[in-house]
């Protein structure tokens, strides 16, 4: 794999670009780890976001149906249809991942979605995050994504109330999805190898969110402002947060629910941001304030 890689790269005079994170997967254990977890099957259809190489790309239209990578390196096209144009299943899309409509690229290349797609993906890991949270927040018609990212961000998502890796992100990823760590990466496993460790993450998509609250937009900012700054009490945070409300108002409204006002944000679950949100919407709503916010 190491020995294709370098001859694609001398054979198209290219150089891997740091500016798009393009650390090159050459370790065929590892991406065979990635596609037995992601359980492809000829009636699947795939987005991969950023094929590079087509490393992986060769091997997930050999398995799943359909395949659409999304590339943003233009350098990368020539490679990448070299050895993929030949299989009727592939679409090739030039575009950065952030501006797309994903749901509607899907749509443009195999027509309109009849069931939901997987997403895999070794992600640039400058844009890890963002990434991440367009496929959550957009809502697209995504079942399951397996996602390379450095290890540190994988610890994020999977962490639990109380513990230090433990943010806005991982209650994120928990309300729409169920993360599970598929395969620890060492930095050998790419050309140019790394700086950081990685993981293979499976997010499956759940049917509805972890939890049930009233206005999922509200859930998301108590959920912002709980972590705001991490040094504030709850009660602080949200207070500087929904300035409309007074502080003694908001201490009242978490006493009210059994919730400690003094307690720091990140030691809260899901079922507690629920709970505050809730607790606000009522209020917000009683003092007539919800729309100004
Ligand atoms: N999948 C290949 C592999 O495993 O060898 C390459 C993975 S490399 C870590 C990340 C890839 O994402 C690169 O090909 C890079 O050009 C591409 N990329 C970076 N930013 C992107 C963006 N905004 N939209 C789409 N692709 C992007």
């Amino acid at each position: 794999m190491a020995a294709q890689t370098r001859s694609l790269l001398n054979k198209y005079n290219l150089r891997p670009k740091k500016r798009f994170g393009q650390n090159f997967l050459v370790d065929e254990r590892i991406i065979q780890g990635i596609l037995a977890a992601a359980r492809l099957s000829p009636e699947d259809t795939v987005v991969e976001i950023g094929p590079g190489l087509g490393g992986l790309t060769v091997q997930l239209v050999q398995r799943a149906g359909r395949v659409l990578a999304v590339e943003v390196d233009g350098a990368l096209i020539p490679p990448l249809k070299e050895q993929l144009a030949s299989y009727p299943g592939f679409r090739l899309l030039q575009q950065d991942i952030l501006k797309l409509d994903l749901d509607g690229a899907v749509a443009e290349a195999f027509g309109p979605i009849t069931q939901p797609y997987k997403v895999v993906a070794n992600l640039p890991y400058y844009i890890t995050t963002p990434i991440l949270m367009r496929l959550l927040e957009e809502k697209y018609q995504i079942n399951i994504m397996l996602l390379m990212m450095q290890k540190e961000v994988g610890e994020r998502i999977k962490a639990a109330p109380g513990t230090k890796d433990y943010g806005a992100l991982s209650v994120a990823v928990q309300y729409y999805t169920v993360p599970e760590l598929v395969l620890r990466v060492p930095p050998s496993s790419f050309k140019p190898a790394p700086e950081v460790e990685s993981v293979v993450m499976r997010l499956t998509k759940r049917e509805v969110p972890a939890v049930v609250t009233k206005d999922e937009k509200l859930f998301f900012q108590v959920v912002r402002a709980s972590f705001g700054q991490r040094r504030k009490t709850l009660a602080n945070g949200l207070a500087s947060f929904f300035t409309s409300l007074p502080k003694d108002q908001i201490i009242c409204l978490l006493e009210k629910i059994n919730i400690d006002p003094g307690i720091r944000g990140e030691q809260l679950g899901l079922a507690d941001f629920a709970g505050i949100a809730d607790a606000l919407y009522e209020l917000l709503n009683a003092e007539g304030l919800r729309e100004s916010r």
